[in-house]
């Protein structure tokens, strides 16, 4: 954030309490609060800020609007001993995943390869704490969504696929997994959001203006422009993939399917979500973490290199408070 923009001091437990009172505020009962606070109070201690509290006002939006159930109950159906459907019943994503992980890492546990077919949910936040929740149980695992047209395919000008987010966990005993959670947009949309809100440039090449020309100006991208992927048709394929796992394969809407049906209340849109675990115990055997330990050591170890992750793990270890954008607390406190 920049250093002029006016912050607030809130301590973590201030951060999830005042996202949880605003969301029990605006039609969330309980359990439906409590697991998207969660989930927001992680994304501000590890330094997610596009993916904290940032989403809130829109979230609350989507309530307020009625397309989002703020007293959804997830119900899991098992199609095979490996593949397990859930679906969030119009909810908010964090309750359906709190609920779906520990099934599907049990399933893998047993089947070597499991997958989570999330349907019907409104994802908003960031993919790494579904799959560092995998590695916690000693799963790998991979998790891609889809949203809302707002990034152009290679060669195009126009909207087609979400920024389409994929995370990996690997687990590593003992230690952090390793772990990366990226949009396949060059910037995601949040990033670009804060970009255009706190009055800064993007790099080159992350999008287009509303008449299709490169810009470097967050707004004009933000306001009626569009993002490009990250590297060109190489990001555009792997885009193309996570539309067909997270929807082709899901049986939930593609991004372009999902404009259609949302009623542009501003908040998340509904969608599904593709989540794979897989045990290293049962697939590479004795020795798996040791083996993989040896390798991504030798990775860190070379001059240049930090590991995905290690940023936000450094941020989890402090307990100080984070410095939140101050009209972004005050909105939320005058929508309590
Ligand atoms: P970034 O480009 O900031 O980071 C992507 C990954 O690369 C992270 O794992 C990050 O680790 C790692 N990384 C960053 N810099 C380096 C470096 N120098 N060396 C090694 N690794 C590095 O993220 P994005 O802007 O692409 O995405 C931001 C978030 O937006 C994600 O959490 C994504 O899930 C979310 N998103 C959610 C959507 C939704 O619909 N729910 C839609 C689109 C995006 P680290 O964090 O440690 O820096």
């Amino acid at each position: 954030m920049s250093e002029k923009t006016p912050t607030i001091e809130l301590g973590l437990a201030q951060i999830e309490e005042l996202a949880k009172s605003c969301l029990l505020n605006h039609g969330c009962d309980e359990a439906n609060a409590a697991a998207a606070a969660r989930t927001m109070a992680a994304a501000e201690r590890d330094g997610s800020e596009s993916h904290g509290l940032f989403r809130l006002p829109a979230t609350l939006a989507s309530l307020r609007s009625g397309k989002v159930n703020g007293r959804a109950r997830p119900v899991e159906e098992s199609l095979t001993p490996a593949a397990i459907r859930l679906d969030a019943d119009r909810g908010l994503a964090p309750l359906a995943i709190e609920m779906g992980v520990p099934l599907l890492a049990e399933a893998a546990k047993t089947m070597g390869v499991a997958v989570l077919l999330i349907r019907n949910s409104f994802h908003f936040t960031a993919l790494w704490p579904e799959v560092e929740a995998l590695a916690e149980r000693g799963m790998v695992g991979l998790a891609c969504t889809v949203h809302t047209p707002m990034m152009a395919p290679f060669g195009a000008k126009k909207a087609f696929f979400s920024t389409n987010p994929i995370s990996f966990a690997y687990p590593r005993p003992g230690r952090d997994p390793y772990v990366f959670d990226m949009a396949t947009a060059a910037k995601a949309r949040g990033e670009v959001g804060i970009a255009a809100r706190d009055g800064h440039e993007v790099p080159p090449g992350v999008g287009l203006d509303a008449d299709g020309n490169p810009t470097t100006d967050a707004k004009k991208i933000h306001d009626g422009g569009v993002i490009l992927p990250f590297g060109g048709y190489k990001g555009s394929a792997i885009a193309t993939m996570i539309e067909l796992l997270a929807a082709g394969l899901v049986g939930d809407y593609f991004s372009y399917e999902a404009i259609k049906v949302d009623n542009r209340d501003g908040g998340p849109a509904i969608g599904g979500e593709f989540i794979l675990a897989m045990s290293p115990q049962v697939l590479a055997g004795p020795g798996w973490a040791e083996h993989s330990d040896a390798f991504l050591d030798e990775l860190e170890a070379m001059e240049g290199v930090r590991l995905p992750g290690q940023r936000r793990f450094a941020n989890r270890a402090s307990t100080a408070p984070r410095h939140i954008n101050a009209e972004l607390v005050t909105s939320l406190r005058d929508l309590l």
